[in-house]
This record gives C-alpha cells, structure tokens and sequence, in this order.
C-alpha cells in the first residue's frame, strides 16, 4: 500500500484576484438608493433624480442597468409615471 502519490497535484494557493471584464465605464452596482438614501429621496417631485433613470427614449432604464435593486426599481418606477401624469417628466423625447 503506497499512498505517496498524492501530492501530484496539489490545489493552486493563490487566488488570482483579476477584475474580470475589460472595458471601463461600467458603474458599480449598488443600488443608489439603498447606499445614500437621504440624498436619493424617490418622489415625483424629484425630477432631477427621475431623469437619470430615463433613457434618450423617455424610457426607464431597466433595474440591470442601473444597479437599482428591485425594490428601489419598483418605487422609481410608480415615482416617474406619478411625475408623467404631473407632466413633470416627458412620455415622448424631445
Ligand atoms: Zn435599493
């Protein structure tokens, strides 16, 4: 009985620690909302921040790509068509 072959492969120790995707501009994902949300208050009076959610269509940018979580997508979402209905936000672009 030998068992002396075991440390033919022994397991890497060290992890590499590489970022994964080049590419640069790709923001964090956290949710802006649960990280500060004394500065990001979501209201349909908050305009300025609602307009950072919509894209050039008029259209609001999907949770995945703004890192929102779901919770904060779903009160931004009633937020923006409150904020349309008050004419505060467009439906159409420009
Ligand atoms: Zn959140």
């Amino acid at each position: 009985m030998g068992n002396r072959d075991r440390r033919a492969q022994s397991p890497p120790r060290s992890r590499a620690r590489g970022r994964g995707k080049p590419g640069g501009r790709r923001k964090r994902k956290v949710c802006i909302f649960c990280v500060s949300p004394r500065d990001n208050i979501i209201d349909y009076k908050n305009v300025s921040l609602l307009k950072r959610f919509l894209d050039d269509d008029a259209r609001i940018r999907k949770a995945s790509q703004t890192g929102t979580c779901r919770k904060h997508q779903n009160r931004l979402a009633m937020a923006i068509k409150r904020s349309r209905e008050m004419a505060l936000l467009p439906y159409v672009p420009d």
